[in-house]
C-alpha cells in the first residue's frame, strides 16, 4: 500500500494557518473497508468559518488583481503536485471513501486535468467591444472574478469534485472556503497542502470541516461570499439556494440524479453491456451520473439481462486497495441500509433477482453487484437515487414510452441511450430532458465539456468554457463624450 501520511491533515486551513481544534471537537473518519479509524478532523462551526470567509476577504483584492501569467504559473504547479503525488492522493481517496484504486488514481487524474484545462481557458476569456447606436461612445463588456467562493463537496468525488469548483474560481482570480463531506475529509485537505506547496498566498484557499448547518448557514448567509458552488443531494441544495437568497448570491449547484440508460432493439449489444457495466458499476454505484433505470426494448430483452447478469456477477468485490478488485464496500451503514431497502421494496413488489440481492459475503458495507428485471415506473427504486450496485431493469415496446417514462422525473441529469439508428439517435438527443447525454457511450465526462444538470438536478454547468464563466462576473462600461 502506497504511503499517504504526507497528505492525512487533520488540521483546517484558514488564512494560511493550520488550525488544530480544542480536545474532544473533532469527527473521526474511518476506512470503509476495514472500518479502522484513518485520523480525525476538527469539528468546527460558525466561528471559524467567519474566520475563513474574513481571512479570503482579505486575499481577494491583491489576488484577484495578481498577473494572469502569475495564476496560470500557479494552477500549472497545482496541477503538477496533482500529478507527482497521484499514487498517494489515490491511496488516501481509496481508504477514506473505498473507492477501488484505479478509479481513485483516475479521479486524482482528472481533477489535475480540470485545473490544467482552467489555466488554458482563463487565458481566452475574452470581454467584448459592442457596435455603439450613437457617434461618441465607446461600449465594452468586461469580465470580473465574482469575489469569495464558498465551495460545499460531497463524499463520493471528494477530489474531483473540488477541482471543479477550484480550478476555475483560481483561475478567474477569486479566493474559496471549502466545506467538504464529514465522511471524505482528508482528500479535501490535501488540497490545502497542494495549494500551499504551489504557491498559492495565504488566505486564498481556505478549508473548514465541521458542522454541515452551522458552516452552510455562515457560508450563505455571509455578504462578503458573493458565490456559493455545491455539488450534493437536491434536498441540501434545495436548503442552501433558500438560504443564499437573503444575500442574493451566485450559484452552482449540481443536484442529484435518476439517469434512464435506454438500449434500442437495433443497438449494438456489445458496446451497450460495456456501457452499462461502466455507466452502472463505477464507484459501486454511487455516482450522480450512475444509470439508474436501464430501459431495454423488448426483442433484446432477454439477451441483453443475460449478458448483464453475467458481467455483473463476474465483478471482483473486495478491499478497494487490493490489486484487481472493481467493486469496493458501500460508504457508511447508511448507504448500504438505503440500498437495502429500495432492493427490498422492489422484490415485494415483484421485481425479479437475477443475480445478487443482498449482503455480500465480505460483510460490513459491501452490497453484492445485482440486476432486477420487472422494474415497474410505480416502484421506489425507479423514482429514487440508487446509489448502488443495483441494475434495475425496465422492460419497454416504443421510442414514444420510453421517452414518456425517461422523462417521468424531477430530476434532469444524465441520460444514455443505445441505438445504430441515427435519425433516432438525433430525436433522442431532442426529446430527453437531460443536461447530459451519452449516445452509445457510457462515460461522457470531459474537462472540455459543461457537465450539469436540467430541473431539480441543479444550476449552472462545471467544465468547458461554462464553468469559467460561472465564476466571472460581467459589467458593461459606456463610456461617453468622446
Ligand atoms: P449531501 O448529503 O447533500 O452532502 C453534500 C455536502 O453538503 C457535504 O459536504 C455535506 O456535509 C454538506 N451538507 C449536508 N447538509 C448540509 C446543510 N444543511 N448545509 C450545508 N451543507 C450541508 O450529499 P452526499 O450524500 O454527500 O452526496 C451524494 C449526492 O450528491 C447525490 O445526490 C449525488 O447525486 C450528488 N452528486 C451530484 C453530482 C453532480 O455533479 N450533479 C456529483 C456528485 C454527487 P456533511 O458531510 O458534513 O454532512
Amino acid at each position: 500500500m502506497t504511503d499517504f501520511s504526507k497528505y492525512l491533515v487533520e488540521a483546517n486551513l484558514i488564512g494560511g494557518d493550520w488550525r488544530l481544534p480544542e480536545e474532544g471537537a473533532s469527527i473521526a473518519v474511518s476506512n470503509p473497508a476495514s472500518g479502522v479509524t484513518l485520523g480525525h478532523v476538527p469539528r468546527f462551526g460558525a466561528a471559524e468559518t467567519s474566520e475563513a470567509i474574513a481571512a479570503a476577504a482579505a486575499a481577494f483584492p491583491s489576488f484577484a488583481a495578481s498577473d494572469l501569467n502569475t495564476r496560470v504559473a500557479l494552477l500549472r504547479r497545482l496541477h503538477d503536485a496533482l500529478m507527482d503525488n497521484q499514487d498517494s492522493l489515490a491511496a488516501l481517496l481509496t481508504a477514506e471513501q473505498g473507492k477501488p484504486l484505479a478509479e481513485a488514481r483516475g479521479e486524482i487524474g482528472i481533477g489535475a486535468a480540470y485545473v490544467l484545462w482552467f489555466a488554458e481557458e482563463v487565458r481566452r476569456s475574452k470581454g467584448e467591444i459592442l457596435p455603439s447606436p450613437v457617434n461618441g461612445r465607446h461600449m465594452m463588456v468586461t469580465q470580473h472574478p465574482v469575489g469569495v467562493v464558498a465551495a460545499i463537496t460531497p463524499w463520493n468525488f471528494p477530489s474531483s469534485m473540488l477541482a471543479r469548483k477550484l480550478g476555475p474560481a483560481l483561475a478567474a482570480g477569486c479566493t474559496a472556503v471549502v466545506k467538504p463531506a464529514s465522511l471524505t475529509p482528508f482528500s479535501a485537505l490535501a488540497w490545502g497542502k497542494l495549494a500551499e506547496e504551489a504557491g498559492f498566498p495565504p488566505g486564498v484557499v481556505n478549508i473548514v470541516t465541521g458542522s454541515a448547518r452551522e458552516i452552510g448557514a455562515t457560508l450563505t448567509t455571509d455578504p462578503r461570499v458573493r458565490k456559493v458552488t455545491f455539488t450534493g443531494s437536491t434536498e441540501v441544495g434545495r436548503e442552501l439556494i433558500r438560504q443564499s437568497a437573503t444575500t442574493v448570491k451566485k450559484l452552482s449547484m449540481e443536484l442529484g440524479g435518476n439517469a434512464p440508460f435506454i438500449v434500442f432493439d437495433d443497438a449494438d449489444i456489445d458496446r451497450a453491456i460495456e456501457g452499462a457495466m461502466i455507466a452502472k458499476y463505477r464507484n459501486s454505484g454511487q455516482t450522480c451520473v450512475c444509470a439508474n433505470r436501464i430501459y431495454v426494448q423488448s426483442g433484446i430483452h432477454d439477451a441483453f439481462v443475460r449478458r448483464l447478469s453475467e458481467a455483473t456477477a463476474a465483478l471482483k468485490v473486495g478491499d478497494g486497495a487490493e490489486q484487481g478488485v472493481e467493486q469496493g464496500p458501500l460508504v457508511d451503514q447508511a448507504a448500504f441500509d438505503k440500498v437495502a431497502e429500495l432492493v427490498n421494496d422492489a422484490t415485494a413488489n415483484g421485481a425479479k433477482i437475477e443475480t445478487g440481492g443482498g449482503r455480500h459475503m465480505l460483510g460490513g458495507t459491501w452490497f453484492q453487484p445485482t440486476v432486477l428485471t420487472g422494474i415497474t415506473s410505480q416502484m421506489k427504486i425507479a423514482r429514487e437515487e440508487i446509489f448502488g450496485p443495483v441494475s434495475a431493469v425496465v422492460r419497454f415496446d416504443s421510442e414514444d414510452e420510453v421517452v414518456d417514462d425517461a422523462n417521468d422525473t424531477e430530476f434532469g441529469l444524465a441520460a444514455y441511450v443505445y441505438t445504430r439508428d441515427l435519425g433516432r439517435a438525433f430525436r433522442m438527443n431532442e426529446r430527453l430532458q437531460y443536461g447530459l447525454i451519452g449516445i452509445n457511450e457510457g462515460l461522457i465526462t470531459a474537462v472540455e465539456a459543461p457537465f450539469g444538470g436540467l430541473k431539480s438536478s441543479g444550476i449552472g454547468k462545471e467544465g468547458g468554457s461554462q464553468g469559467l464563466s460561472d465564476y466571472l462576473d460581467t459589467k458593461y462600461v459606456c463610456i461617453g463624450g468622446l
